[in-house]
């Protein structure tokens, strides 16, 4: 916002306290990506509070594990090697494309470089204070219309605290960096090591080990091959229902899940058993708030987050909003969508239903959900549904939907994944429309 210069102070005043105030937690790709288009609405100001001192999220990569200089746990998850698992055509923001270059598929610097220059690109250093941690947050309930909110901070560096109250509030704080491990039977007999993939850097520790890589999503299969060339032998773990379509390495065999553990091994769902040195989880993350006092009303129950309106919107607190909450999505593009609607909402552009008709809505999505037969921990995994789910979200904010090319390479480099597994990484591509794009290598 432009300020003449000769503004009286007590204007300025007036006019600053006219201003909505968006609280943002986080300044990883979601809270930028919040703050650009809070920043795009006039009348709206961004806080954006970071408990860092960078931007850019889980793709600022550390070589330590544990906690930092402040106590904190350790944010990124990261791995010095990591390459994207989607070509950069998908992975931008709608608005703000990569910068050209031969390959699709980037190392996790030229990621956070990109973040880097989407925050200069929008002018959003400003608007963020770094080394503040968000430490509660609780509604302030007021007769008519949502609640606004009272964040409370302390400054890492002088250790002092001061509470802010917000308008609206998105809660960007990131959804990978608290390890899930799995219940395994007799697991403290297990005298070998145990990592889990947040704490994954580099291979070259797991020279001539046995290793069990637990878990076969994105993480699994990419540490996977990473291992192989170190590793003596990796036993791939996992209980989907049919193997690994791909050729994998020669030392990789596929296994079923883990179900129990002994002194020097793994006994597997099949009954199967096998002597590892090292035990690898890559079985995801768990969704976590902790700055979330109780009066904020938001339960995590087998994974799914409640009560979200849209996987996005608190139905009983319309003025709090969750970006990032869906997984297996193309994160940069779907995050902006949910921005882009929750702010049409705190304008009031787009009027939202009534609480109850918000809860009614959840319940039945919830519900189709389990009777469709999927997990209901598996409520907020979109896959192919996050198109529709994206092009609903632009619908009902009036702006344009997604090129269907994005979709399109998306799913095409979802097919080589699944079948070229070792070589997907290397191909690279070229939108050449709205509709096409293709293959350069
Ligand atoms: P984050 O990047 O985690 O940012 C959250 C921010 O909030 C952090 O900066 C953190 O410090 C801050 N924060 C947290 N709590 C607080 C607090 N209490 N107070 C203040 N600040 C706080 N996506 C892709 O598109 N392509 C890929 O190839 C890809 N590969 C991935 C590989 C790995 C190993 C991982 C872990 C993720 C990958 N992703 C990938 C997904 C990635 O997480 C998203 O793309 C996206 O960067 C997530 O952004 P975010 O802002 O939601 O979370």
């Amino acid at each position: 916002m432009a300020i003449p210069l000769d503004m009286t102070q007590s204007r300025l005043g007036s006019i600053f306290r006219r201003m909505k105030h968006i609280g943002v937690i986080g300044a990883g790709a979601a809270g930028l990506c919040s703050a650009r288009h809070i920043l795009a609405n006039q009348g709206m100001v961004p806080i954006v509070w970071e408990q860092s001192e960078k931007v850019g999220g889980t793709w600022n990569y550390t070589l330590q594990t544990g906690t930092d200089k402040h106590g904190l746990q350790i944010h990124s998850s990261m791995y010095q090697n990591l390459k994207t698992n989607l070509p950069k055509e998908v992975m931008a923001f709608p608005d703000f494309p990569f910068p050209e270059g031969d390959e699709s598929f980037l190392h996790h610097s030229e990621v956070l470089k990109y973040l880097e220059s989407y925050a200069q690109h929008y002018d959003l250093y400003p608007y963020i204070k770094f080394n503040h941690h968000v430490e509660e947050v609780k509604p302030i309930i007021k007769d008519h219309g949502p609640p606004s909110w009272s964040i409370k901070v302390k400054d890492l560096n002088s250790g002092e605290f001061s509470t802010t109250v917000c308008d609206a509030l998105l809660v960007c704080n990131g959804h990978y960096s608290v390890p899930r491990f799995p219940v395994i039977k007799d697991i403290e007999k297990f005298k070998g090591r145990q990592i889990h993939s947040h704490n994954y850097r580099e291979p070259s520790p797991y020279a001539g080990s046995r290793v069990v890589v637990l878990g076969a999503s994105a993480s699994g299969l990419d540490i996977m091959l990473e291992l192989a060339p170190y590793a003596k032998e990796i036993l791939l773990s996992h209980n989907l229902p049919v193997p690994i379509p791909s050729k994998l390495p020669s030392n990789v065999r596929q296994v079923c899940g883990v179900v129990a553990a002994s002194e020097n091994g793994f006994i597997f769902r099949d009954g199967t058993s096998a002597e590892v040195d090292i035990i690898l989880y890559c079985t995801g993350y768990e969704y976590t708030f902790p700055f979330l006092n109780k009066d904020c009303n938001v339960m995590i129950e087998d994974n799914v987050v409640k009560p979200l309106y849209k996987h996005l919107i608190h139905s009983m607190f319309p003025s709090l909003a969750f970006i990032g909450i869906p997984f297996q999505i193309c994160p940069f593009p779907l995050f902006d969508f949910q921005v882009q609607f929750f702010l049409k909402t705190v304008t009031g552009a787009y009027a939202l239903p009534s609480k109850e008709e918000m809860n009614e809505f959840v319940q039945k999505d919830f519900e189709g959900h389990c009777n469709f037969g999927q997990p209901s921990k598996h409520f907020h995994k979109m896959g192919s549904i996050q198109w529709p789910y994206n092009d609903q979200l632009a619908q009902m904010s009036g702006i344009a939907p997604l090129p269907p090319v994005v979709s399109k390479l998306y799913k095409a480099v979802s097919h080589s994944r699944q079948s070229m597994l070792m070589s997907y990484k290397t191909a690279s591509y070229r939108i050449t429309g709205l509709t096409s794009f293709e293959r350069v290598k």
